[in-house]
C-alpha cells in the first residue's frame, strides 16, 4: 500500500492511494498548490463557503476535475457541519453544490453512492478524509472525520450504512485516511480528551500528555480503531500518514495557516463500466 503526491498537470497535484484500485474508482486529495486563487486561498482552494471568490473556485474544480478525467458540473458536495449524516446520492443528485453553496446536500458528512461516474466531493483544512470503496458491490464513499465527526464515529457509521444500502461486507471493504492534522500538532484540552476516553475506551494511544499538560490528539488512529471495529481487515485499511500542518506548504491547514485559508478536497468516482 502507498500514499503518493502525483503530478498531473500545470503544477497540480493528485494525492492518491495505491489501495483503492484505479480500475474500479477515480480519486484524488488535492493540496494547494496549480489553483488561481489569491492569498490567503493560494491557490486551489476547493471551498465555495470560506469567502473565496466563486469563480476562482470554480477554475480550480474545473481544472482539477477535468485532470482527473471527471466533469467538476456532475460533483455531489455537501453542507458539511461537523455531524454525523450520511446520504445516499445517485444521479438526480448530480450537480448539487457543484457551482452553488446554497445548493449542496444539507447538513451531511458523508455521501455514498453506487452509481457509475458520479463523483462525490468533501472539502478539508485539518479533518480527516475517510475514503471508501467496496470493489464486490462497486461502490463508493466519503467521510469528514474532524474531531466531533470523530468522536461521533462517522467513519464506522458509513460503513454500516454501505452494508445496509449495498450489501457491502466489511471485511472487503476497502478504506483510506487523507492528509489531515497529525498527533504532532494536534492539541486539545480536558473536554475533548475526554470525549475521547469516553468513546475509545481501551485506546489510551489516541492522547499523549504534552508538556504543557495538554493532549496531542491522534485522529488518523482514531479512525483506523473504528474502521476495525466496524469489521475491516487492517490490510484493507491504508494511511496518507501526512500532516497538513507539518506540510502546509502543500496542503491547507486550519491551524498553521491562522484560520482564514482555503480548503483541500477529497474526490472519488465509481468508474463506469
Ligand atoms: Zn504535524
Amino acid at each position: 500500500m502507498s500514499f503518493v503526491l502525483e503530478h498531473m498537470r500545470d503544477n497540480l497535484w493528485r494525492g492518491k492511494f495505491s489501495l483503492l484500485t484505479e480500475e474500479l474508482c477515480t480519486h484524488g486529495l488535492t493540496g494547494r498548490l496549480g489553483g488561481v486563487s489569491q492569498t490567503p486561498y493560494d491557490s486551489l482552494n476547493m471551498a465555495l463557503h470560506v469567502g473565496d471568490l466563486p469563480e476562482a473556485v470554480w477554475q480550480n474544480r474545473q481544472r482539477f476535475f477535468h485532470a482527473l478525467g471527471l466533469k467538476a458540473e456532475e460533483l455531489v458536495t455537501p453542507e458539511q457541519v461537523h455531524g454525523d449524516h450520511i446520504e445516499r446520492v445517485s444521479r438526480k443528485q448530480a450537480g448539487r453544490g457543484a457551482r452553488e453553496y446554497s445548493d449542496s446536500i444539507p447538513q451531511t458528512d458523508a455521501l455514498i453512492t453506487d452509481e457509475p461516474g458520479l463523483p462525490l466531493m468533501l472539502c478539508f483544512a485539518d479533518c480527516t478524509p475517510i475514503l471508501f470503496l467496496d470493489p464486490e458491490h462497486r461502490a463508493v464513499g466519503i467521510a469528514h472525520g474532524g474531531w466531533k465527526g470523530t468522536v461521533q464515529k462517522i467513519a464506522q457509521k458509513t460503513v454500516l450504512r454501505m452494508q445496509q444500502e449495498f450489501g457491502t461486507r466489511p471485511e472487503e471493504l476497502l478504506a483510506a485516511i487523507g492528509p489531515s492534522i497529525g498527533p504532532c500538532c494536534y492539541e486539545v484540552g480536558d473536554e475533548v480528551a475526554g470525549k475521547f476516553r469516553t468513546a475509545f475506551a481501551g485506546h489510551d494511544e489516541l492522547l499523549q500528555q504534552n508538556a504543557e499538560g495538554a493532549y496531542q490528539l491522534d485522529l488518523w488512529q482514531a479512525n483506523r480503531v473504528q474502521l476495525l471495529d466496524a469489521g475491516l481487515t487492517d490490510e484493507h485499511i491504508d494511511r496518507a500518514d501526512t500532516c497538513t500542518a507539518c506540510k502546509h506548504q502543500w496542503f491547507f491547514s486550519y491551524r498553521a495557516d491562522g484560520g482564514k485559508t482555503g480548503r483541500m478536497a477529497a474526490v472519488i468516482a465509481l468508474n463506469k463500466y
